[in-house]
């Protein structure tokens, strides 16, 4: 039995996250350094504009961006950059927000790049416009949309093009760039679980990207709901206007140029519709601090540290009766190691999927990768495990499967 916690205090109750640092299950653990940041973060109160406006300087440098704010996560990045894109700099655009008859305000998209997520540029007022088709059928193994598919579906109404950044995404987001571009359309990535490698930190905006938007809460490390979203200086000062308490005199609003150039308004939207995507200096305080660390510190030291677990959790999984266990090296992503148990599903009288149901529903509950749990194969991330972790999977794998 462990120590009771805070969540066992408000009664609510703690699990084994050996899937990684997805929402649903809270996402990964802060390293202390973060946490504590966090907590002398709400001793102190701040104007938000110019807090704000240093973090827009810190992810310029980390990204290599002009500028970036603090978003609520890499969705709510992708629902005020579509803003910033549908408004830039117009206060009365804005204002309309997410009512955007008469305003440039179809996003495009290759159809082969739509996901869930990209409901959030539609929450901001945006019409999608799907390029090309995703042709399973074809042998000659097409799937995606060639660049001049993506231009020919610009009009006078095309406020942006977002890109699902991926390893080895198609069509190649350089060649994007250049057709967007060449018609003067922004294009916006959503790159949210694009990390590791930091060195995508600052890839997207190499090959040209205007707007990123980044998890704060996967890999990074900071807290679950923040994220980044980096880019040009016109579309991050539009996009934070749209997230930020503006309620007051524009004679008043004071922020630094570097992040939002007052010279250039006319006036002063005051809630935008972004102000449902807040985050708290808290949240701010603790991305900063992860960020910092994240590209900072050493790529290779972290891999280490997560095969660390990865062992122990294998070690903890030897001698389990009809499976087979084995260290991949890529399991939740390139780089990202984890332990995957393959289920001798007829020797086990028991199937992958049932098998992941009992690890769920046991006490405590593990959660570990079943993307592949009807094939019987089910995979156990280190990324958010505490220490103790690994023997607890291990005994619960056991109880189980004898
Ligand atoms: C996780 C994810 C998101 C959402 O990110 P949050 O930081 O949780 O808001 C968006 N797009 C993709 C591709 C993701 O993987």
């Amino acid at each position: 039995m462990r120590n009771a916690n805070v969540y066992e205090r408000l009664g609510a109750r703690t699990v084994v996250n050996a899937k990684g640092p997805v929402t649903r299950l809270s996402g990964g653990l802060l390293d202390p350094e973060v946490a504590d940041a966090m907590v002398e973060a709400s001793r102190h109160c701040v104007n938000m504009t110019d807090l704000h406006a240093r973090a827009s300087e810190i992810i310029a440098e980390t990204t290599g961006a002009e500028s970036g704010v603090v978003t609520a996560g890499a969705a709510a990045g992708l629902m005020v950059g579509a803003a910033a894109c549908i408004a830039g700099l117009d206060p009365a655009k804005m204002e309309r927000l997410p009512d955007t008859a008469g305003l440039k305000n179809e996003i495009i998209v290759a159809q082969s790049h739509r996901n869930f997520y990209d409901r959030l540029v539609r929450a901001a007022g945006a019409r999608i416009v799907q390029a090309g088709i995703s042709d399973r059928l074809a042998g000659t193994g097409v799937r995606d949309p060639e660049p001049w598919e993506i231009d020919a579906a610009i009009t006078d109404a095309t406020a942006a093009v977002l890109y699902l950044a991926m390893p080895g995404q198609r069509p190649p987001l350089a060649d994007v760039v250049k057709v967007a571009h060449a018609r003067g359309v922004p294009v916006l990535v959503d790159a949210a679980s694009q990390l590791p490698p930091a060195g995508n930190l600052k890839r997207f905006i190499a090959e040209g990207a205007d707007l990123v938007a980044f998890s704060g809460g996967k890999a990074i490390g900071g807290p679950q709901a923040s994220g980044i979203l980096a880019g040009r200086r016109d579309l991050i000062a539009s996009a934070a206007l749209q997230m930020l308490d503006n309620d007051v005199l524009f004679e008043n609003f004071d922020p630094p140029a570097r992040f939002i150039d007052k010279s250039k308004l006319r006036g002063l939207p005051r809630n935008g519709v972004g102000r449902g995507c807040k985050v708290g200096k808290e949240e701010i305080v603790g991305l900063l601090v992860a960020l910092q660390r994240f590209a900072g510190g050493d790529e290779e030291i972290r891999r280490k540290a997560w095969l660390k677990t990865t062992e122990a959790v294998a070690a903890a999984l030897a001698g389990t009766r009809h499976a087979e266990i084995a260290i991949v090296p890529d399991s939740y992503k390139p780089g990202m190691p984890g332990v995957r148990l393959t289920l001798d599903e007829k020797r086990a009288g028991l199937s992958g999927l049932e098998f992941a149901r009992r690890l769920e529903r046991g006490e405590p509950a593990v959660y570990a990768d079943v993307n592949r749990a009807e094939q019987g194969i089910v995979t156990f991330a280190p990324f958010s495990l505490r220490p103790d972790e690994p023997a607890i999977i291990g005994k619960r794998v056991k109880e189980i499967l004898g």
